[in-house]
């Protein structure tokens, strides 16, 4: 079917490829958790996740209780780990059946609290404890005052202990890496000694599957890698992007040297020029750092580089030479050549950003041919 309009394209078949990849990456008693926080990165949490589900996922994991709650909303009854959790709506987490990551010492007593005013027994939380990212986290000091809160408190059980690796995408840092496996593993033999049941460990990000087999344990949790990216060319190579952004010319224009292109005229002619007016701007998600030819286009196979500021709902591109008309297609970003990983990084920010970047009234159109 042939699509118009401004809409990211997103290709389930490509998701599916990457969850396979990343599978045949750990063993088959890891479990794997999906991480579709930010909207799948961008994608669309629901159908995403749907898809994920129909794959068998695990788990899946949210930065936070709003995105798991929706998924409960849509027929997820994976479970779901809340990542970052926040203590004024702990009790959704319960109320949602939602498995909090436990992240400091204040927030382990006001869940306990919740779970006891809602009479819960065993309830499925994470411990987080920090090893070096220095981000969330329970500090390792603490663990003895962890285990004797746990131990007294039937309302929770410990279903997970995680911790989140700082550059496991970056082998330069490998020493800093493999210090903190190892102080995880170090605080997971304490846990296991004081507890008297099995519960998941789980600690490596996309890059820590691909980059540290040692880091595998119970559990996995991927996020970029499922949306097609490995932080590395070598990686990148096994995996799919599974999103395309699209959308048509609006208007064609002409102007004569001298004359200027969109806000504040930072764009000055000094030939001929004929450019493009696409239905897009930074308040679809195409910041302002595109402007300025930092992001060419793709119209019938040609590069089109913008012209002059991007505007909030609309940019322009230069078409000089290019036989175009109202209506013909225009290629963002696709998932061979010009992948949004390459159009992040031209101009100097990464695939992560630029996808969560991309806003609700940008059309999600899903491509999904080997469900059917
Ligand atoms: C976002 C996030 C992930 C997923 O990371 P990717 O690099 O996208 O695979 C995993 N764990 C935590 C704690 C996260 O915040």
């Amino acid at each position: 079917m042939q699509h118009k309009g401004t809409r990211l394209e997103v290709n389930l078949d490509a998701l599916a490829h990457n969850y396979h990849y990343l599978k045949s990456r750990i063993s088959d008693t890891t479990k794997f958790m999906a991480v579709v926080k930010a909207n799948a990165y961008g994608h669309g949490i629901v159908k995403v996740a749907q898809k994920l589900q129909d794959l068998g996922t695990d788990y899946f994991a949210t930065a936070y209780t709003e995105e798991g709650e929706e998924l409960r909303e849509n027929g997820i009854i994976t479970p779901i780990l809340i990542l970052h959790a926040q203590q004024h709506n702990l009790d959704i987490c319960i109320d949602r059946c939602l498995e909090p990551v436990i992240y400091s010492m204040e927030m382990l007593d006001a869940f306990i609290a919740f779970a006891k005013a809602k009479q819960q027994q065993s309830y499925p939380i994470h411990l987080e404890f920090n090893t070096g990212l220095n981000r969330i986290g329970i500090d390792p000091e603490d663990i003895q005052e962890v285990i004797r809160i746990v131990k007294s408190s039937p309302e929770v059980k410990v279903r997970g202990l995680q911790s989140h690796l700082a550059a496991s995408e970056d082998l330069n840092e490998e020493e800093f890496t493999q210090q903190q496996i190892t102080k995880f593993e170090t605080i997971a033999a304490i846990l296991k000694k004081e507890l008297d049941y099995e519960f998941l460990l789980h600690e490596a990000n996309t890059s820590g599957i691909l980059n540290y087999n040692n880091a595998h344990y119970t559990m996995v949790r991927s996020g970029i890698g499922l949306y097609g990216f490995g932080n590395d060319a070598k990686h990148d190579a096994q995996l799919k992007p599974i999103s395309s952004l699209k959308s048509n010319i609006s208007q064609i224009r002409s102007i004569e040297p001298g004359e200027t292109v969109s806000y504040n005229r930072k764009f000055v002619a000094k030939d001929p020029t004929t450019y493009a007016v696409i239905p897009l701007g930074h308040g679809d998600g195409i910041n302002r750092i595109y402007g300025y030819g930092n992001l060419k286009v793709s119209i019938n196979g040609k590069p089109a580089p913008t012209l002059g500021i991007i505007c909030m709902d609309m940019f322009m591109v230069n078409i000089t030479g290019i036989a175009a008309k109202v209506g013909d297609e225009v290629v963002i970003f696709d998932q061979t050549v010009h992948t949004s990983r390459q159009m992040a990084e031209d101009a100097g920010t990464i695939s992560y950003e630029l996808l969560t970047g991309i806003q609700k009234r940008v059309r999600r159109v899903y491509i999904d041919t080997l469900s059917k």
